[in-house]
């Protein structure tokens, strides 16, 4: 009896809980082998956004997965996100950045937060890949402390009249002269209270400002300041009411945050394999590197490392309801502890290749300067601890 009863516990897969999972690890697979990690070394070196692959993740349906189907989505949920998100930065966490910036801070958010009219327009293109969306949080002043951005929006008749500089926006740009097609800006309008609107390329006054360059990794994605100078959108380009901006903002950052942990865990992963792989063909002192103790440690406990973080950022995905706030203990949680997983077995990876590892064509040192970004983008690691730290101390029956 008891044997019985455990029987479907012991067949669910929290990793691709259902047949739709289970394929969309297929198309991912795939993808990845064939058109994503060919590329993805000259991306880097180059530090160029790659759209044709963007525009193939789109035919695929990889850009959507969690867009209703009536805009062209999937229909599906936070654990196909992070399916996404983790099996891209295999092998390009530069290029999965890119579309996570797309899906996720972009389009997720839209489908949550905007209105069916706004949602018409925008959300199929998003999930075909025809235009590209970003999201403007950051200023050159204000990161962390989001709450006291600076760009201001103000009520003039029918419109809004926007002011302000945005920065580190990825897919910002898709090169040096292309602004990206459409952007979630966050500014502050009457009240000083955050609201949120809906800025396409075209207005007058929307440029592209300094892009980013020479960035330490995350290469392959386009980083840039985004500047508005006057810009004038219609009241109708609002998300949402005035002043529901920071609700907006949290609803999306507990999204974001597990599908940043699930890149995380996607470099752990594929940093694993090489140096497992290592281990075991080259020798020393007469023997392969899987022999000796040192390097014994390195595999398994980043292997144990890698194992947790994946299971834990996998749970929060199953229990995340993409429609709700209130998830921000372990979408915090979970990426402060895998953006360190993955930036360990990154570098515990260098470690084990000792001077090839050092070397751009054994991969593993890309992987160690995208991990790094983790800890810093969507939230830093203090930002996690202070905000876990309020958290439990509010309700400490989040620990069970
Ligand atoms: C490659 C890249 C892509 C990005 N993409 C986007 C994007 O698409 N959209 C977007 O809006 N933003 C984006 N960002 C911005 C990113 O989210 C911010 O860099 C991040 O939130 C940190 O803000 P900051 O850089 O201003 O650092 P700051 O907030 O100035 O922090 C500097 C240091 O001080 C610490 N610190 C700050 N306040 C406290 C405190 N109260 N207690 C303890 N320590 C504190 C921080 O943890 C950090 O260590 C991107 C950044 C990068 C590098």
């Amino acid at each position: 009896m008891a044997a019985e009863s455990a029987a479907p516990m012991r067949s669910f897969d929290l990793f691709t809980p259902t047949p739709e999972h289970a394929l969309l690890a297929e198309t991912l697979r795939e993808f990845v082998r064939r058109e994503v990690d060919p590329q993805a070394a000259e991306h880097d070196r180059s530090e160029r956004f790659n759209l044709a692959l963007f525009r193939r993740a789109g035919e695929l349906g990889l850009l959507g997965v969690t867009l209703p189907e009536e805009y062209g989505g999937a229909g599906l949920d936070a654990v196909a996100a992070v399916q996404v998100c983790e099996a891209l930065s295999t092998a390009d966490p530069g290029f999965a950045l890119a579309v996570l910036a797309h899906s996720i801070l972009f389009a997720q958010n839209l489908a949550v937060n905007g209105n069916e009219l706004q949602k018409k327009s925008l959300l199929p293109d998003a999930a075909s890949g025809a235009k590209i969306g970003g999201l403007c949080m950051t200023e050159p002043e204000v990161g962390t402390d989001v709450l006291a951005l600076r760009t201001r929006a103000r009520r003039d008749g029918g419109d809004y009249v926007i002011d302000g500089t945005k920065t580190f926006i990825t897919n910002g740009g898709i090169d040096e002269r292309t602004l990206g097609d459409a952007f979630i800006v966050y500014a502050r309008t009457e009240d000083s209270k955050v609201s949120a609107f809906l800025v396409e390329k075209g207005r007058a006054g929307f440029r592209l400002g300094q892009p980013w360059k020479d960035k330490l990794g995350m290469r392959a994605s386009f980083t840039a300041e985004l500047v508005f100078d006057g810009v004038r959108v219609p009241v109708s380009s609002r998300l949402g009411e005035e002043g529901e901006g920071t609700r907006h903002m949290m609803r999306n950052l507990e999204i974001e945050r597990l599908t940043l942990a699930a890149m995380s865990v996607g470099i752990a992963q594929r940093c694993l394999e090489i140096m497992i792989a290592y281990a075991n063909e080259r020798k020393s002192f007469g023997q392969p590197l899987r022999e000796h103790g040192q390097i014994q440690r390195h595999v398994s406990e980043s292997f144990a490392e890698y194992r947790a973080a994946r299971t834990f950022v996998y749970d929060v995905a199953r229990r995340m309801d993409l429609g709700a706030v209130g998830q921000r203990v372990d979408a915090d949680a979970a990426k402060l502890f895998a953006s360190q997983v993955g930036k360990r077995t990154a570098d515990a990876a260098i470690q084990v290749l000792g001077g090839y590892g050092y070397m751009g064509e054994y991969r593993v040192e890309r992987l160690w300067r995208d991990a790094k970004l983790l800890e810093i983008g969507g939230g830093t690691l203090e930002a996690h601890q202070k905000n876990l730290m309020k958290d439990l101390s509010k309700d400490p029956s989040r620990l069970r």
